[in-house]
């Protein structure tokens, strides 16, 4: 028996990868999965009426790399291929991405032309950042924040308005804070290893490639061929996790919702005992968690307190959501993806989506604006209500787009840690926390977003390297 703890994108897809390796190795390794909420979907949830939809949580998935491909092998796979909304390069959503810096929204270049080019705010066409690199010292560093690192070699300006709102866009954070690896891993090892990044890329440009091969489905082929920026699954994101819980529930998961497990006992290397908080036990062989790491933590503290405070130490931040629809005909923004903020102009807000342009069966204009992150405490202090944050969201909306009517529909969440931060030595720490387990003997294993990757792709990857390890 394997119990499977959360019920997110990464427990969903845990099971949906043991039910396939069952398949493959003629197994029959019962699975159950272990859910705190009366829903399967995590952070995923959208409000789908026939004018607008409200993602209150991811609203995209990119397509690319070997983790974009698997994730579209999965959607295909079940059966969603027709569901597919894609963005494709040439659409306004995937060519206007701004950002907003003294008091003006400025378009970031989306094609090589545009580098060659002078870009406000950005004082310099940007390929002279790479001449900044050539002529810039390398430090010897173990780890570094990608803030540090881009503007050691790119420069000030594109490490203040191209990374740090990037930061912002990916994991509401702080790019001084957040680990050069979580998206400059290849570039941090150029300039460690080779003096700079520029130098680095043209002695890997001689070097033979060594990259994981992956097979590619149908779906994914056609995602390269008409060349999708981005996709959103039509009916709004909700569709994948309630499509893979179906899928679970017809090939025999025992789902159980309503189950918070508050405590874990590990009573040898092939035993553990899940407690709930009305004082249930479940026997599982091995347990997946999915959940959060402070949230394991706590189900570890009392056989493992070391760990317990390793898993603490990832922290977390909080991102207020604003969904607003207008029903009026005329659009009230511009086609584009949207915009974000960087950090340097200390706005309440991260940024803001224009979902009319994203998400397919809108009628009227859809905005999402997105605030505090690492920021939020700062900003509202612990106990804002969700009226102040709708406020501000409108007074900030009101400034950069000049909107003044009033949303026809509205609705706002606060998502109390929702966003994992991998700060610097964040790699280190995951790997100290797996080297206990695999020292310790106990049987569990880690997936989802607060180790391997923040990302829908990197969740559901992280859930397949996970169950192929453990059973080879
Ligand atoms: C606002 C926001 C916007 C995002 N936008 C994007 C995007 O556009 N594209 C993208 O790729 N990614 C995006 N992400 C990231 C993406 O949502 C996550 O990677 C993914 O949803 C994480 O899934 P998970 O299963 O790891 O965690 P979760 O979704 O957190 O699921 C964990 C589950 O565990 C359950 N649980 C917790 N404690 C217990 C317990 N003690 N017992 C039982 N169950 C428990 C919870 O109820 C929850 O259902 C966004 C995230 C947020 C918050």
């Amino acid at each position: 028996m394997a119990a499977i703890l959360g019920g997110g994108l990464g427990g969903l897809s845990t099971a949906y990868y043991l039910l396939k390796t069952n398949v493959t190795r003629n197994s029959n390794l019962k699975l159950f999965l272990l859910e705190a909420t009366n829903y399967c979907g995590g952070w995923i949830k959208s409000i789908k009426t026939k004018d607008y939809t409200f993602e209150q949580g991811p609203r995209t998935i990119r397509p690319k790399g070997i983790t974009g491909v698997n994730t579209l092998n999965m959607i295909e796979d079940l059966g969603l291929s027709e569901h597919v909304a894609p963005i494709t390069s040439e659409h306004p959503a995937a060519k206007n991405r701004m950002i907003y810096v003294n008091q003006n929204l400025y378009l970031l270049p989306s094609s090589l032309k545009g580098v060659f080019q002078k870009n406000l705010p950005f004082s310099k066409p940007l390929i002279y950042a790479l001449f900044y690199d050539i002529s810039q010292p390398h430090k010897h560093l173990q780890d570094d924040s990608i803030y540090n690192f881009v503007e050691r070699r790119f420069g000030k300006e594109i490490a203040d308005y191209a990374i740090a709102p990037m930061i912002c866009g990916i994991c509401a954070g702080d790019a001084k804070e957040i680990s050069v690896k979580f998206l400059m891993k290849t570039l941090f090892e150029w300039e460690q290893n080779h003096g700079g990044v520029v130098k680095g890329m043209m002695k890997s440009m001689f070097s033979p490639k060594t990259g994981e091969e992956i097979d590619i489905s149908n779906l994914a082929k056609r995602a390269q061929e008409e060349k999708w920026n981005v996709y959103t699954i039509k009916g709004g994101l909700e569709t994948f996790p309630a499509t893979l819980h179906d899928y679970l529930c017809q090939n025999n998961v025992d789902i159980n919702l309503n189950t918070r497990i508050k405590e874990l006992q590990f009573v040898d290397s092939g035993t553990v005992l899940l407690k709930n908080c009305s004082g249930e036990l479940f026997n599982a062989s091995h347990v997946y968690s999915t959940i959060p790491s402070y949230a394991l933590a706590k189900l570890v503290e009392k056989q493992h307190p070391d760990l317990a405070q390793e898993l603490n130490e990832i922290p977390f931040v909080t991102v207020g959501i604003v969904n607003l629809y207008f029903s009026s005909e005329t659009p009230l923004v511009t086609p584009a993806f949207g915009f974000l903020v960087p950090p340097i102009e200390n706005s309440p807000i991260l940024g803001v989506v224009f979902d009319s342009f994203c998400i397919p069966d809108q009628n009227g204009t859809v905005l999402t604006v997105m605030l505090g992150g690492k920021w939020f405490e700062e900003k509202f202090g612990e106990n804002v209500t969700e009226e102040k944050l709708f406020n501000v969201a409108m007074q900030e909306i009101g400034t950069i787009l000049n909107i003044k009517e009033k949303p026809t529909v509205y609705h706002v969440n606060i998502l109390h840690k929702c966003i994992p931060q991998y700060v610097i030595g964040h790699y280190e720490r995951v790997g100290k926390i797996r080297d206990y387990i695999q020292k310790n003997n106990l049987p569990i294993s880690l997936v989802g977003s607060s180790y391997d990757g923040v990302g829908i792709n990197d969740v559901i990857y992280s859930a397949k390297k996970q169950v192929q390890e453990d059973c080879t």
